[in-house]
């Protein structure tokens, strides 16, 4: 559970949650519209927020977290705006994507978030909601199955990263190539969510309701099992346009983000 210790009771008057949701921001310092338009957000329409959940691929890729050590870098822009956000009174929360799945403590420091497992159950406005990056709800693409098991285990990210972070970049940047050509041929629905696997997620959390992004088919899918009709909210990516899934104890709806 990604239950908060915060004391309930400590409130004059009572104020309304709001829970925002974004995830597969994909930003990097070559796409400034996108970086210009997540900045605007987090200044902006964030603020609102009691709480921001990051479901992951908020960057095109995290080499490491020493990618932090340069002053003026551009991850630590970043993380300086998402301090800003926190300090502003909005709880952060990171759950890593396939694509920054190697961000740390020193960027969850940094940036002032908390760290979550890879998927957790957490309560959104007083329901309970399973969020996770998505990518382990798409089991039809084998190979890629594969692939996360090796990269995500223990020994592959302390080998990976004891390279220096020149090398780190340059095997990331092949590694992004090779995904490009293999995602390029790969049939649309094996990179979507298999049904069998979202509803084996739904049972083992005993929730309701499922949030997740990764892969880019913003939607609200409703899931009838086991006489409940549960709800599924897949985020959507960012480019010139993106948008949060804004929660509230009456439901969610997708709110865009526009400059
Ligand atoms: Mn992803």
């Amino acid at each position: 559970m990604y239950s908060s210790s915060a004391p309930k009771s400590a409130r004059v008057c009572s104020v309304a949650t709001l829970i925002h949701l974004v995830s597969d921001i994909h930003l990097q310092a070559d796409r400034p519209e996108t970086v210009r338009l997540f900045r605007g957000y987090l200044a902006g329409p964030a603020r609102g927020a009691s709480a921001l959940y990051i479901l992951g691929d908020l960057f095109e890729y995290w080499a490491g977290d020493d990618c932090l050590g340069e002053p003026g870098s551009f991850e630590s822009g970043i993380c300086a705006d998402l301090r800003r956000l926190a300090e502003s009174g909005t709880a952060l929360h990171f759950l890593a994507g396939n694509r920054d799945f190697l961000a740390g403590d020193r960027f969850a420091a940094a940036a002032s978030l908390h760290l979550l497992p890879d998927a957790g159950v957490a309560d959104l406005a007083g329901t309970p909601t399973l969020l996770l990056h998505g990518d382990t709800l798409c089991t039809d693409d084998v190979k890629y199955q594969a692939f996360r098991q090796t990269i995500r285990a223990p020994e592959w990210r302390e080998q990976f990263l004891a390279r220096s972070l020149p090398t780190r970049l340059a095997e990331i940047d092949a590694l992004r190539r090779r995904s490009r050509t293999e995602i390029s041929g790969k049939p649309a629905d094996l990179m979507d969510a298999n049904a069998d696997t979202v509803a084996t997620a739904f049972r083992a959390h005993g929730v309701t309701r499922m949030v997740h992004g990764h892969t880019h088919r913003q939607g609200h899918h409703a899931h009838p099992l086991d006489g409940l009709l549960l709800e599924r909210w897949v985020l959507g990516d960012w480019s010139q346009t993106g948008s949060y899934l804004l929660c509230d104890d009456s439901g969610c709806q997708f709110v865009p983000v526009v400059t």
